[in-house]
């Protein structure tokens, strides 16, 4: 089983490229991305989280059924925003309060390359957002203040120490 990489790993803070191909290796992945996800009780992961640097995501969110996305585009982002308190499996134990649009369109390609368009809001379209973030190598405490910021990693530091 492939282990989901902790905040430090510089494949977290690294743009991730598109994918050029698809098929069983790609599937493989995404399985693999899956179980991983599981295994953490996790909502949403996305391909860096495991090391691997590519533009793929998966979610997992109640009430909506498991989705991959490959190359996603945000296309559109509600100007309503709304906070809500977020983790990472990067980041075991650490939650604090995001603020980001309540709504999003996203354009992107299923794991067989069938391309689609998703309207999300809720908690899928936060996922959506904090996932599409990790392709760009941008982590949640890149979406706070920089003095938030630095209160979550110093508390970070010390759940990491217990
Ligand atoms: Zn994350």
């Amino acid at each position: 089983m492939r282990e989901v990489v902790i905040y430090g790993d510089s494949v977290l803070e690294t743009k991730a490229e598109p994918v050029t191909q698809f098929g069983p290796e790609l599937e493989l992945l995404c399985n693999d991305m899956f179980e991983a996800m599981k295994h953490d009780h996790g909502i949403g992961l996305a391909a860096p989280q495991v090391g691997v640097s590519c533009r793929v995501f998966v979610t997992d969110v109640e009430g909506d059924r498991k989705r991959v996305f490959v190359n996603p585009e945000i296309i559109m982002t509600s100007p309503e925003q709304v906070d809500y308190e977020e983790g990472c499996l990067s980041f075991p134990g650490l939650y604090f309060m995001v603020k980001r649009p309540a709504a999003v369109k996203v354009q992107a390609f299923d794991e067989r390359g069938k391309a689609f368009t998703l309207e999300a809001d809720g908690l899928l379209a936060r996922v959506i957002l904090h996932e599409n973030d990790h392709l760009d190598g941008k982590l949640f405490i890149d979406r706070v203040s920089p003095f938030k910021r630095e209160r979550a990693l110093k508390h970070y530091e010390r759940l990491v120490k217990m």
